[in-house]
């Protein structure tokens, strides 16, 4: 039982499983509503609240400078320039913590995300003391009935506030707000935090001839297709059985090479003629076990016919006409939606296939191809509900910008090492074109603004280099700081399975955290609370003080932040004990995120994910602002939209809220 936990509890960061084991945390009570004395200052009118995940001021500027994004820098140069800032992120600079700092207004000490993953402390024995889990959203099947979904997060996002009290809100796609929220006057369609249909953050499916049985890559599931008498067959897994120890419900799937250029699929009933490297359209199929059955939506690509034969299968959407769990509230606005598109949409809150480009299943085209008409798509949702007029707070949200940026940034660095130049030339300019993108988006909207709206176009945080990863569970062990079992200096096994927990006083977790081994706090504690703040000081020292020898003795580690400093509020307990905030080209290496203690000190990151912030420093991470009117604050922050939609709106300032209005 543990064992299979373990292994289905979390894959790696960019395939966050959704988690039938996580325990929920309990909420706190939103800050109680107190008067604010605030008149309106902001013209009154309609509001338009756009996002672009992970859109980095340096790139901002320097397109915006060479006249590639003319519809941002009218907006930029007006107002003496005043409609134009840097937007302090959080701390870490990710979305997860990001996005849920804008929604509730406040810092992770309050709401509770410090990272994509968070620990779970085990008390009973048998277990390690610590396992990863999914910080954001709880999504577990139930024996009986629907699963149940639930935001881990402590605190009332804005837009269900002000939709409860008479502002008409529109939210399209708002990051880790999934669960939907209910509101009186307020729809919304939930966007990253969406599981798929096998309640993963995203998982594909590949299926080859020439694949052995073997370990599966992070986000994937790769299975040999046996081929009989010219026929060759896999079964697709889908959503958990009820009750069940993991096994998946299946649909059995026949591929067969018509030709050299094309393969006849059949699933579910559905038979596909499909040509090789087309996306086939949207299939709806169904999966059923024992009388439940769960429908779900997806998309295959050939991407050979002969001589091997292999398919690509997108991770399962939850249908939006028939969904596993609610994705929208109500549950009809998904329905709405996509009738507006007169098509299927993808509805997996991580949209984009970042894993099946990293597993290096489908290439940077087919990526790019997707990428192109999910964002035609979500462009279309805007602009009709836009048109539609029937909203006076209308949020959207697009996650190209960040996705673009992870997967393509290795090519604008000719020392990254994927960089590659024959994929430069052609895809070396993936990152501008989704900026190019954003630029247009944001034309068509100015474009069918009244005199009284007002525009707010904001990023999360900023973008940096990952050309190096730093095990940093290794570098505490060679510190003396934590131990593994029979003195051993290294270990292949993830989850801190091989620690001496016995000796060890810290260890990492997640993209960036680190823990100390607390005596009463973890169950098998050591470190004295009265040793706490030495000990802190001697990690945050040390650190400082790395060098990357291989490498010209480059700094790693910009900053490390004392978690007692930093993380204040009603969820400070589950802050970690110290936040490491990366160099620019480092970050936590993939191992260390779940735990993992390899060998040696740094690898190279031969990912294609070659991009990242996570794991930086808040200081030099900023996103962007721009509104079509001057914004009063020097230094705005992403806490401030919660107060500045509250004052927009003429509605108390809850106390909770830890900004200001930047109107
Ligand atoms: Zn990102």
């Amino acid at each position: 039982m543990h064992a299979f936990r373990v292994s289905a509890v979390l894959v790696i960061l960019i395939a966050l499983t959704g988690c039938k084991s996580c325990k929920p945390s309990t909420p706190g009570t939103p800050g109680t509503a107190q008067t604010s004395a605030a008149t309106r200052t902001a013209p009154h009118g309609r509001m338009i609240v756009l996002g672009f995940d992970g859109v980095d001021p340096r790139w901002l500027e320097q397109w915006v400078g060479q006249g590639k994004l003319p519809n941002l820098k009218r907006l930029m140069e007006a107002e003496q320039g005043r409609a134009y800032r840097h937007l302090g992120s959080t701390n870490p600079p990710q979305s997860p913590v990001a996005w849920t700092s804008f929604a509730t207004g406040t810092r992770p000490g309050a709401h509770g995300i410090y990272d994509f993953i968070s620990r779970r402390l085990n008390r009973q024995p048998g277990l390690p003391p610590v396992t990863p889990q999914v910080a954001t959203s709880s999504f577990a099947v139930q024996e009986a009935g629907p699963p149940v979904a639930r935001n881990l997060r402590t605190g009332e996002p804005f837009w269900q506030n002000l939709g409860n009290h008479g502002v008409r809100v529109v939210a399209l796609n708002v990051p880790y707000s999934f669960p939907p929220d209910p509101m009186r006057d307020g729809r919304m369609l939930s966007g990253l935090g969406v599981p798929d249909l096998r309640e993963t953050n995203s998982t594909f499916t590949y299926a080859g001839t020439e694949v052995r049985p073997g370990p599966n890559p992070g986000g994937g599931v790769m299975l040999p297709l046996v081929v009989t008498d010219g026929v060759g067959r896999f079964d697709l897994e889908g959503p958990s059985i009820p009750g069940g120890q993991g096994e998946r419900m299946k649909l059995p799937v026949e591929v067969r090479a018509s030709s050299e250029q094309a393969m006849t699929v059949t699933i579910d009933g559905h038979e596909m003629q499909m040509r090789v490297r087309e996306f086939s359209p949207w299939i709806r199929v169904t999966f059923n076990h024992d009388g439940t059955n769960v429908t779900g939506i997806l998309q295959m690509v050939a991407l050979e016919a002969q001589p091997r034969m292999r398919l690509f299968v997108t991770p399962i959407s939850f249908d939006p006409r028939h969904q596993y769990s609610p994705i929208a509230y109500p549950q009809h606005f998904a329905v709405d939606l996509s009738d507006d598109l007169q098509s299927d949409f993808k509805t997996v809150g991580w949209d984009h296939d970042t894993s099946a480009l990293n597993a290096e299943v489908i290439d940077e085209e087919l990526f790019l191809r997707d990428m192109n008409t999910i964002e035609t798509q979500r462009t279309q949702m805007l602009v009709s509900r836009f048109q539609a007029n029937d909203w006076d707070l209308l949020l959207w949200v697009s996650t190209a910008t960040d996705r673009a940026s992870h997967m393509f940034y290795r090519l604008t660095d000719p020392q990254h090492p994927r960089y590659d130049a024959a994929l430069a030339s052609r895809f070396g300019n993936a990152i501008e074109e989704q900026y190019r993108r954003m630029d247009a988006t944001v034309g068509r909207i100015v474009a069918m603004m009244r005199p009284d709206d007002t525009l707010v176009i904001l990023s999360d945080h900023g973008f940096h280099n990952y050309r190096r990863g730093l095990h940093i569970n290794q570098w505490l062990r060679q510190q003396g700081l934590l131990f593994l079992r029979n003195d051993a200096e290294a270990s292949d096994r993830e989850f801190l399975l091989d620690v001496d927990w016995t000796r060890t006083k810290a260890y990492a977790m997640g993209t960036g955290q680190i823990y100390l081994n607390v005596r009463g706090r973890e169950r098998d504690g050591i470190v004295n609370e009265s040793d706490v703040a030495a000990l802190s000081r001697q990690i945050r020292d040390g650190l400082r003080a790395l060098r990357d020898t291989e490498r010209g003795n480059a700094t790693v580690v910009h900053e490390v932040y004392i978690g007692a400093d930093v993380f204040r509020g009603g969820r400070s307990s589950d802050a970690p004990d110290l936040q490491v905030a990366f160099a620019e080209n480092y970050r936590t290496s993939w191992e260390s995120i779940l735990g993992g203690i390899p060998a040696g000190l740094f690898l190279d990151n031969d990912k294609k994910w070659s991009g990242d912030h996570a794991a930086s420093d808040v200081s030099e991470t900023p996103g962007i602002i721009i509104s079509n009117r001057a914004l009063r604050s020097e230094h705005p922050e992403i806490i401030d939209f919660a107060p500045t939609m509250a004052h927009f709106f003429d509605q108390p300032i809850p106390a909770s809220y830890e900004g200001h209005s930047f109107f």
